[in-house]
């Protein structure tokens, strides 16, 4: 099956079941100041969840784009060196708001894995959260229940708190999970280990692909749980990781949602894919951000200075740089991937189509300007780690990586990227130091703030200080009063 096969028959799929497909939410969020990009599925189901907007489907299904590069989930290190954390990707899902609950949702995910896409039952494992004596939570024994209609004991794992009982904040809807895994190694890898231990071990051919999260309690502020009246269904799985499973492939990047975007690559850099780890990185690095850069355009999120902006700018100039150090780019390219990407994406997203020309232009144009700076700011790093070299001191002053932040655009993930290949890091704290100087600078001046503070809309917090600052993205954590 082709992924455009996939995608559509996972809508189909749904709909067959009484479902009502809806089309994606925006990955950009504009409305919600405690979240600057969709993350899941469930976010434009919040307020239905959470009892403050009327039910219009009780059951609902989409491809959901998602964002992953900041706040709770923030994979953007992995992405590139492993084979399935994308920073954009598509999360398919089906939903119930008070209409069906674990045993049809379990039954459902088998069929649609394995009677409808031919997945290898034998190859399938489900985790089950183990309960929580503390909070007086017992073993999810009725998913697991379920799960042995389909699956030998073995092969439903107990799960921790952590991994199997999801919360949506402090206060509200949650419950316990299962996520079903997928072993896709060569038999004569299974034949050696058993995929029973790598579940959950991050191994890249033993991973979670569907997550189902049963939503039956509601957690009051003083922490004690009730039963939910109107029980919620809440799913997620990865597209892409979908798509490798079913194609027979070992990483995301060998299937057909990314393979003609890796050809170009390899077409405009004449390297080509599959013989250097450090060039492999770098295509799939660029591979992976196109679509998010591109993307967020059509979501009116453009590369800025600030907040989502700057999310995307970063993670632009990313892919510049691992283009410009490990495939000699030196010029921009990444435009020129625009309209692959839209061979491959643009049916499902027609928004793609529709804006080429802006993405192209604004891309091009963010490039142009970071290769500039990039090979001063390159030179000036350079330098520092030639002289920190002869010396026992592996950590950049925090100023120079200011320095390079500020008059060269280089954000300090950047740096941090340059420096690791040097077994070097960078002073943290002397950095925020400089960072903080730099505010109050402006703030001296009467300079208008932009308002940088993410304020969490219900009452009963406290700002409590800052937890970290990457840049201008400034994570800020509250706690609650008490
Ligand atoms: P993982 O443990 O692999 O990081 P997760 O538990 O954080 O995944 P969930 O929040 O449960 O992921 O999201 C539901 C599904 O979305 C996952 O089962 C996985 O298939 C997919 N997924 C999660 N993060 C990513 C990502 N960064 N890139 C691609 N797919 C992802
Ligand atoms: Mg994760
Ligand atoms: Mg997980
Ligand atoms: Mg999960």
């Amino acid at each position: 099956m082709t992924s455009k096969e996939i995608r559509q028959s996972f809508k189909d799929f749904f709909a067959s079941k009484d479902h009502q497909v809806v089309p994606s939410a925006p990955m950009v969020i504009k409305d919600d100041p405690t979240l600057m990009f969709t993350n899941a599925g469930m976010n434009q189901f919040k307020d239905i969840i959470l009892g403050n907007a009327p039910v219009k489907y009780p059951r609902v299904a989409d491809s959901q784009k998602c964002l992953r590069v900041s706040g709770k989930h923030n994979d953007l290190e992995e992405v590139g060196h492993d084979t399935y954390h994308h920073t954009m990707f598509e999360m398919l899902g089906n939903w119930s708001f008070g209409d069906y609950f674990k045993k049809e949702a379990i039954a459902w995910a088998w069929e649609y894995l394995v009677e409808v896409l031919k997945l290898d039952p034998d190859r399938l494992y489900a985790t089950v959260f183990e309960g929580s004596p503390e909070e007086k939570l017992e073993r999810d024994n009725e998913a697991a229940g379920y799960w042995q209609h389909y699956l030998p004991n073995e092969r439903i794992i107990d799960g921790n708190k952590k991994d199997n009982f999801w919360e949506m904040g402090d206060t509200g809807p949650c419950g316990p999970c299962s996520e079903i895994h997928i072993d896709i190694r060569s038999e004569e890898e299974r034949a050696k280990v058993d995929g029973l231990l790598l579940v959950n071990q991050s191994h890249p051919q033993v991973i979670e692909i569907w997550n189902l999260v049963f939503m039956q309690y509601n957690r009051k502020a003083d922490g004690s749980l009730e039963p939910l009246p109107a029980k919620v269904i809440d799913t997620g799985m990865g597209f892409e990781r979908l798509t490798m499973a079913v194609q027979g492939k070992t990483s995301n990047y060998d299937t057909d949602v990314f393979q003609p975007i890796i050809a170009k690559i390899g077409e405009i850099t004449g390297v080509a894919y599959g013989n250097d780890t450090r060039k492999d990185i770098a295509k799939r690095v660029i591979a992976d951000h196109i679509r998010t850069i591109a993307f967020s355009i059509t979501d009116g999120q453009l590369p800025s200075n600030a907040k989502a902006g700057y999310v995307i700018r970063r993670i632009l100039r990313r892919a510049v740089r691992y283009g410009y150090t490990f495939l000699n780019m030196h010029d921009a390219f990444m435009h020129k991937l625009v309209p692959t990407l839209i061979d491959v994406m643009g049916d499902a997203y027609p928004e793609l189509e529709v804006q080429k020309t802006l993405i192209e232009k604004v891309i091009k144009e963010e490039e142009n300007a970071f290769l500039r700076t990039l090979e001063t700011g390159i030179r000036l790093l350079d330098k520092e780690i030639a002289e920190h070299k002869g010396s026992d001191r592996n950590e950049l002053e925090g100023g120079i990586a200011f320095q390079l932040y500020d008059t060269f655009g280089f954000p300090l993930d950047l740096t941090e990227l340059i420096l690791r290949e040097h077994g070097m890091s960078v002073d943290h704290k002397g950095f925020n130091v400089e960072m903080q100087k730099q505010k109050e600078r402006a703030r001296n001046a009467a300079a208008v703030e932009t308002g940088d503070w993410v304020k969490v809309r219900d009452g009963g917090t406290e700002f409590v200080g800052y937890d970290e600052t990457e840049c201008e993205t400034q994570v800020i954590r509250y706690r609650k009063v008490k």
